[in-house]
């Protein structure tokens, strides 16, 4: 790369020369990790302690700014070292700790190359391209979903006229504004005069994300507004109780206006029944928004796609490509039914940038937005998805189930030794480990636990986990089921092998029975 002697490079202390040298050292380390972490020869994480950090920094260049800070390149780019081998590494064949894993590399690039255009994605003035890129990808979202006509053909499908969403910078902002779409459609007026004496209602599973508890008190309804429903056995939103409960809200005088669907929940991968809440919400004249942040991967493999059955009949649906589907964070689509209702919704006609009498002002998409500037994540995700096809979408999820039924079935036939703690259909397995001591076969459950050993095998999954961070051989996630720990293993990252997986349980085999000993021994 030759960028020397363009203007405005030459800053501070560095000289163009050097800046230029910076950036194609760090543009080189970070290609090299986007391939390399995929191999899985360095541990998954190196872990250190903060104070451990800081004096590593402080050997370097100290965490800490300072106001005659100014350091040269050599030190920067053993920085810029220290960072990449200190970091998680995410797209390792042993990570399986996370909602994310395994990001496409195309799509790395694509972030960088929408960094390096550094625009905004509110106005075709500033995104030309992205805008109608933009379209394009929620565009076929909203096709596949159902809600709009399905065929390519159309004119619906036209980029330069259909706006069939928004692209939002995370699931959390996304459901916010769905509901902020919701509670418009119900009180029209709320936007310009709030809520008032009214308490507006919603209803979300009790395994939902808690984002919408989030959103309900920025939006200035309270956390108390919304209404969780039972799960039923299999872990998903018990619709005769949605119903119940909606009903019950009327009969105390409040107005219920919304439904949240989680689609994927976070922890086991339930879906909930859309179909079935879809005539509850309609009886009662709901807004039914899917949170399908984690799910929404499942429209693209034949294996999983019913389990968004009845997606047509929902008003709005969250997807985060940065999830299953390994694009970037962030990168979180909201298809709307009705998307005209987002200029309605969220306008603001700021006359200093929307002005109405620019060129192509009709594709300006700030005003459709509750953000000002927006990241052109619309290109990373436009470029992965021409580079894969939907059929790389498909293989995408088809091996991450492959990867899930695997464990699913090696919890079946171990005999007692992993007992599946969860119902699960898509790419998570909630699962709990047993010492030899406590294995009695499949039927096993935590009933049959004194308090004793209640409380050393709950300690125990902490410990696993501390051991594979320490080591650097794996990581998983755990999380408490009925008070109990359990691990979660989430499959995505196309680099994962079936041998990884099996190491991975071994992992928790070898170190859960060392661990235990030294729990079992206080016991
Ligand atoms: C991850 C997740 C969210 C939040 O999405 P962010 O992009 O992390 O804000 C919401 N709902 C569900 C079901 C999720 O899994």
């Amino acid at each position: 790369m030759r960028i020397m002697a363009y203007p405005g490079l030459a800053m501070g202390t560095q000289t163009d020369r050097q800046t230029e040298q910076l950036v194609s050292y760090i543009a080189a380390r970070a290609l090299e990790t986007v391939v390399e972490h995929r191999h899985g020869s360095d541990p998954v994480v190196k872990l250190a302690s903060p104070d451990e950090l800081q004096s590593e920094f402080d050997q370097v260049s100290s965490l800490a700014l300072r106001p005659h800070d100014s350091v040269d390149n050599a030190t920067l780019q053993q920085a810029v070292d220290l960072i990449i081998d200190r970091s998680v590494h995410t797209a390792h064949p042993r990570f399986f700790n996370q909602n994310f894993a395994g990001a496409d590399p195309i799509a790395v690039a694509g972030d960088w190359l929408g960094s390096a255009l550094n625009t905004t994605l509110a106005t075709f003035e500033m995104a030309p391209v992205f805008t109608l890129m933009e379209n394009a990808v929620v565009g076929r979202l909203a096709e596949l979903l159902g809600y709009r006509p399905t065929t390519v053909e159309t004119d619906a499908n036209d980029p330069l006229r259909s706006a069939a969403g928004i692209m939002c910078p995370g699931g959390s902002t996304a459901n916010m504004m769905a509901l902020q779409l919701a509670r418009h459609r119900k009180r029209p007026d709320s936007i310009r005069v709030g809520t008032g004496g009214e308490r507006l209602t919603i209803f979300a599973s009790a395994s939902s994300h808690y984002s919408t508890g989030k959103a309900a008190a920025v939006l200035g309804l309270g956390t108390d507004s919304v209404i969780k429903v039972a799960d039923g056995p299999d872990g998903t939103m018990d619709v005769a109780a949605l119903s119940v409960a909606v009903q019950d809200s009327k009969d105390r005088g409040e107005v219920p206006f919304a439904a949240v669907a989680t689609a994927g929940t976070t922890v086991t991968g339930a879906f909930d029944d859309l179909r079935a809440m879809a005539t509850v919400t309609a009886e009662h004249d709901l807004w039914l928004h899917v949170d399908a942040c984690f799910g929404g991967a499942a429209l693209f493999s034949p294996r999983t796609r019913h389990l968004l059955d009845g997606v047509e009949l929902t008003d709005s649906f969250v997807w985060n490509p940065h999830k299953v589907m390994g694009l970037t964070q962030q990168c979180t689509l909201l298809a709307v039914a009705e998307p005209e209702r987002l200029d309605a919704c969220f306008s603001s006609k700021a006359d200093y940038l929307f002005q109405p009498d620019k060129l192509n002002a009709e594709l300006d998409s700030g005003d459709r937005t509750f953000l000002c500037a927006r990241r052109v994540d619309a290109l990373k995700l436009w470029l992965t998805w021409k580079a894969r096809g939907e059929t790389g979408f498909t293989a995408r999820v088809d091996h991450a189930m492959d990867l899930a039924d695997h464990v699913r079935t090696r919890i079946a036939e171990s005999d007692g030794q992993f007992v599946k703690m969860a119902p699960g259909s898509y790419v998570n397995v909630v699962f709990q480990w047993l010492p030899k001591e406590l294995r009695s076969g499949p039927d096993w459950n935590p009933s049959q636990l004194s308090d004793d050993e209640r409380e050393a095998l709950h300690a125990v999954a902490p410990r696993i986990k501390a051991r594979m961070q320490t080591e650097g051989t794996a990581m998983v996630g755990y999380q408490p089921t009925d008070g109990l720990n359990t691990f979660r293993l989430l499959f995505m990252n196309p680099a994962v092998t079936i041998d990884d997986v099996d190491e991975t349980l071994r992992l928790i085999d070898d170190y859960g029975q060392q661990e235990w000993a030294a729990a079992a021994a206080k016991l």
